[in-house]
């Protein structure tokens, strides 16, 4: 399969109170983890055993190199991530005492993943593999994003996108998935429904669906997830497990969700164990730690 989208550094900083603007206060601690939708979502992949094509970009630092050996060290084909000039992308987190943070996103090397990158990648696996998956997130440029989905439909590959962050896809490129995976809160605002309750997450749901993709997933943290197509609805529970950080439960599901859609099970079945996956994830701290194995997965569902 292969995954289209960002990696980050995430600088943690952790320090008692936050400061005021020219205000210089100390940091008690400092962590660099991987991160990046893109990554965390290609590692879920290949922990649960698919082979894993990332296409993407890191910069010309040393978080780039950094990068591509923590993707490669997981098994993914790293030959489509480029490095151009420029930093990595970066996430400076800081974490005060009481818990509460402080996010400066910057994209980075993915504000520079090409359209022309991703079709040449997707036409090359395409002609290497007969079924083809090809997921994408909302970190890298529309044009990218875009581009994924279109040559993945031009060569017969099933086209998932989970449009995380929320932001403005235009309906000609939502027309193109095959399986639509917001959570509940990018449900709301790419559907302007609150879809909080039951009601209102399928009114969510199939409000999206008729913009033009083929199945709406909606994850519902602990409440598990729904899904719609045309004809068909359901709902898939959550594990009931001790959860203690939901970082990254939304990455698990979608690695699980594809990477069982790759070895062919049936939607209501790949949901399980995307669901098994997000739950397992909820399980340990941080985010690319945190992602299960197939081992993990398999134990859970018994
Ligand atoms: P995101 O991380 O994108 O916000 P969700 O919070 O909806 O995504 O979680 C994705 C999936 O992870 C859920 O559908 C569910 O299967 C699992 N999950 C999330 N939170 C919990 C929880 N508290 N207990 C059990 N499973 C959970």
């Amino acid at each position: 399969m292969i995954v289209v989208g960002s990696l980050n550094v995430d600088l943690v900083v952790g320090l008692e109170r936050m400061p005021s603007p020219g205000e210089t206060v100390m940091g008690s601690t400092l962590e660099r983890h991987p991160g990046g939708k893109g990554l965390n979502q290609a590692v879920a992949c290949a922990r649960l055993g698919a082979t894993v094509l990332m296409v993407g970009a890191v910069g010309s630092d040393d978080a780039g190199d950094w990068l591509r050996s923590i993707a490669e060290s997981e098994g993914i084909d790293v030959a489509n991530v480029s490095t151009v000039d420029g930093p990595s992308g970066t996430a400076l987190i800081e974490v005060d005492s009481s818990g509460q943070n402080r996010i400066v996103v910057v994209p980075g090397a993915n504000d520079q993943v090409t359209p022309v990158q991703v079709r040449e990648a997707i036409a090359q696996a395409a002609a290497e593999h007969d079924r083809l998956i090809v997921l994408a997130q909302g970190e890298i440029p529309l044009a990218a994003i875009s581009a994924a989905m279109e040559a993945g439909r031009d060569h017969g590959a099933t086209t998932i996108l989970n449009p995380a962050p929320a932001r403005d896809y235009p309906d000609a490129l939502v027309g193109l998935v095959d399986v639509l995976v917001p959570n509940e809160h990018e449900a709301a605002s790419l559907s302007g429904i609150n879809s909080d309750d039951d009601a209102g997450a399928l009114d969510s749901a199939r409000s999206l669906l008729a913009r033009g993709c083929r199945v709406v997933v909606m994850t519902r943290g602990a409440q598990g997830s729904l899904w719609v197509s045309s004809d068909a609805t359901g709902a898939v529970s959550a594990f009931p497990v001790d959860a203690i950080d939901t970082v990254a439960a939304g990455d698990a599901f979608c690695g699980g969700l594809v990477s069982a859609l790759a070895q062919g099970f049936e939607l209501t079945d790949a949901l399980q164990r995307a669901s098994a996956a997000g739950s397992l994830a909820t399980t340990r701290v941080g985010a690319v730690p945190s992602l299960p194995t197939l081992r993990q997965v398999e134990e859970l569902l018994g």
